[in-house]
């Protein structure tokens, strides 16, 4: 795959004022690299449209957290996906880990976002990952598959190719993290891509893998450079535009010199 998917979620940890600085920033860094970075930024949902509106002419792709998966009703608190296509959202993230243990979220509720996310002109950014349970008993593999055939049940070839997935595995992610081996996530990686051609056919080849959870200034090259990785999904390590800039400042090097 040509494009390297590269972005970050940026949680419940920025006010629209330090989200505007962050992306006066972050936009003249996106100007300088290759054409094969796809950058995106996902904020809270008070966030969204002045963000929208500093990121209309870049090249910056803009995402929402979360989405109900109904366009009006009653369901108080939640965000419809008429009110975010009002905003002119790129791309939805649906089924963080952190979604799915706080607030149960499942993976049927999960495919009904990812329906109407693709129905509301939206990419949908799936995450999936195994908790140190699932892991430790050896099914990681099981638990993925169950994820991704759930998630992304009733999806036609051709919105197949609007989707990305991230692969996210729960014990990797946040402070009590422990990064993945390289290896490991290569080999998850090789078999999501086995499961999706399974569904997708040739349409699968066109869904970016990202990797997710503890990548950091140290580890993200390795991550890269593993075979059947496509793109990275960053948390603390992209929440200042300096740590960001230095990840994507040497991703745009390495690809300048064909080393990716
Ligand atoms: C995440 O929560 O999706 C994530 C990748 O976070 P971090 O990079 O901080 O582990």
């Amino acid at each position: 795959m040509n494009k390297i998917w590269i972005g970050t979620n940026w949680k419940m940890t920025k006010s629209t004022e330090e989200g505007l600085t962050y992306i006066e920033n972050l936009i003249p860094i996106s100007e300088q690299l290759s054409s094969r970075i796809e950058l995106f930024v996902i904020p809270s949902f008070t966030s969204l449209i002045p963000l929208q509106d500093s990121l209309a002419q870049t090249r910056i792709h803009l995402g929402a957290q979360n989405m109900h998966w109904e366009n009006e009703g009653a369901y108080t608190g939640e965000i419809s996906p008429k009110m975010l296509q009002e905003i002119g959202i790129d791309i939805v993230e649906l089924g963080h880990s952190e979604r799915r243990q706080y607030y149960n979220e499942n993976d049927q509720d999960i495919n009904k976002k990812v329906h109407a996310a693709l129905n509301s002109g939206f990419s949908p950014l799936v995450c999936i990952g195994e908790n140190i349970e699932q892991k430790n008993f050896a099914i990681s593999r099981e638990t993925l598959a169950m994820q991704l055939k759930t998630c992304l049940k009733g999806i036609s070839k051709d919105q197949a190719e609007k989707v990305l997935v991230a692969y996210e595995p729960v014990w990797a992610i946040g402070e009590k993290g422990v990064p993945a081996d390289p290896a490991y996530v290569s080999y998850i990686h090789h078999f999501i891509r086995e499961v999706l051609e399974e569904m997708f056919e040739e349409s699968s080849f066109n869904i970016p893998l990202l990797f997710g959870g503890s990548v950091n200034q140290s580890n993200f090259l390795d991550y890269i450079h593993s075979p059947h990785v496509n793109g990275l999904f960053i948390g603390r390590a992209a929440w200042t535009t300096q740590s960001f800039e230095n990840i994507l400042t040497v991703l745009n090097e390495q690809i300048t010199h064909n080393y990716l």
